[in-house]
């Protein structure tokens, strides 16, 4: 196939600000070249891809960004900024289209879904949060009912946030598994991954950490800045060693050095990358019953669970993830996240769309 994949219109590639959808864009076009497809990338001026990916086209597009929908109200309508970047990447999108067996959209985003049943190459959409606004569950429902084949959902957690005519198709999510290593000999420290924005739930995990006495390892884009002078302040001096964003060469290093995760989301979180990042470097996660997290952390296997937002049942599940095996957080992933496995359910959907 001739694969156009239309990346997110909230930051550059590379930059942090699109979240988990960067690694995912970057593991899905190596996973697709990889299977002998030809990729073109569509992406916001400033965007890098990794090594993996040098087959791959790269077209960029200026224009300001698309506020991000998780920091909305639920009621607020559709927004775009003057000199939409969204807008620029859907005009070539679609004065290029006819090159393409199909066009892969993996922002979230009200424009791309509403474009659906109007282009003339198969529209796909990896959709990659759960219901954060009624605008876009609204338009999300629409699409179902009309071409219900043209969603995918990371998760069925995330999946059945939506009003959806069919069944949901469910293709998890890939990593390149040769990017991280595995770590036998974890310093008696815990660590925590994300944007740092208070739907990740960073106070939870800071919590936990001094309420076991050890330091609390945070990497992450800082989203938002007063949040997490209200995190820092919330914990004894010490308790936090802020290690800012990371690429992942550097993070999976840094990160298999912990002898756990804490995953806190307070939002239903389609995936949550960083929870297979760290199992990738045989870090064991304790995290929250809810989201992707709570359908990727099997107990005993690698990590434990606690019941949504119970900080005392968090405390506990850390320690049961302590004495989680290693090798067997780094195997679950092997098994089930691989960027070939992942490329390969994502072509199948692809291509039956594209016929
Ligand atoms: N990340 C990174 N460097 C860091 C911290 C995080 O590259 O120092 C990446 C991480 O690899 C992951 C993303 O940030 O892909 C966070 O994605 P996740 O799915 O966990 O949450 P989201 O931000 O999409 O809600």
């Amino acid at each position: 196939m001739r694969i156009l994949v239309v990346s997110t219109p909230v930051g550059a590639l590379g930059s942090g600000r699109g979240g988990g959808v960067e690694l995912t864009a970057s593991t899905l076009v190596a996973g697709l070249l990889e299977r002998g497809h030809r990729v073109t990338v569509l992406a916001a001026e400033g965007s890098v891809l990794p090594p993996s990916c040098a087959a791959a086209t790269l077209w960029l597009e200026r224009g300001a960004d698309q506020p991000s929908w998780q920091h909305r109200s639920r009621q607020d309508p559709v927004e775009l900024p003057v000199d939409a970047l969204l807008g620029r990447l859907w005009r070539r999108a679609l004065a290029h289209q006819a090159h393409f067996s199909v066009v892969l959209n993996l922002a979230y985003d009200w424009l791309p879904l509403w474009l659906t049943p109007h282009t003339a190459t198969p529209l796909a959409h990896l959709v990659s949060m759960g219901s954060v606004g009624e605008a876009m569950d609204g338009v999300i429902a629409e699409v179902s009912a009309l071409r219900p084949r043209h969603l995918a959902f990371h998760t069925a957690t995330q999946a059945a946030d939506f009003q959806l005519a069919e069944p949901p198709i469910l293709v998890g999510n890939g990593f390149d598994l040769s990017r991280y290593q595995l770590c036998l000999e974890p310093e008696p420290v815990l660590g925590w991954a994300g944007r740092i924005a208070p739907e990740k739930g960073l106070e939870d995990g800071a919590l936990v950490a001094a309420r076991l006495g050890l330091p609390l390892r945070i990497w992450g884009y800082e989203e938002d800045r007063a949040y997490a002078a209200r995190v820092a302040a919330s914990v004894p001096v010490g308790t936090l060693e802020w290690r800012g964003f990371l690429p992942t060469e550097q993070l999976q290093g840094e990160l298999g050095r912990c002898a756990a995760l804490l995953n806190t989301p307070k939002w239903n979180e389609a995936f949550g990358n960083v929870v297979v990042e760290a199992m990738a470097c045989g870090v064991p996660v304790a995290a929250y019953q809810r989201g992707g997290p709570g359908e990727l952390v099997v107990e005993g296997v690698n990590g434990a669970l606690a019941p949504p937002d119970d900080r005392e049942a968090l405390v506990a599940a850390t320690h049961r993830a302590l004495a989680v095996e290693r090798q067997g957080c780094r195997a679950w992933v092997e098994e089930h996240c691989s960027q070939q496995a992942f490329a390969a359910r994502v072509e199948t959907w692809l291509q039956d769309l594209a016929g």
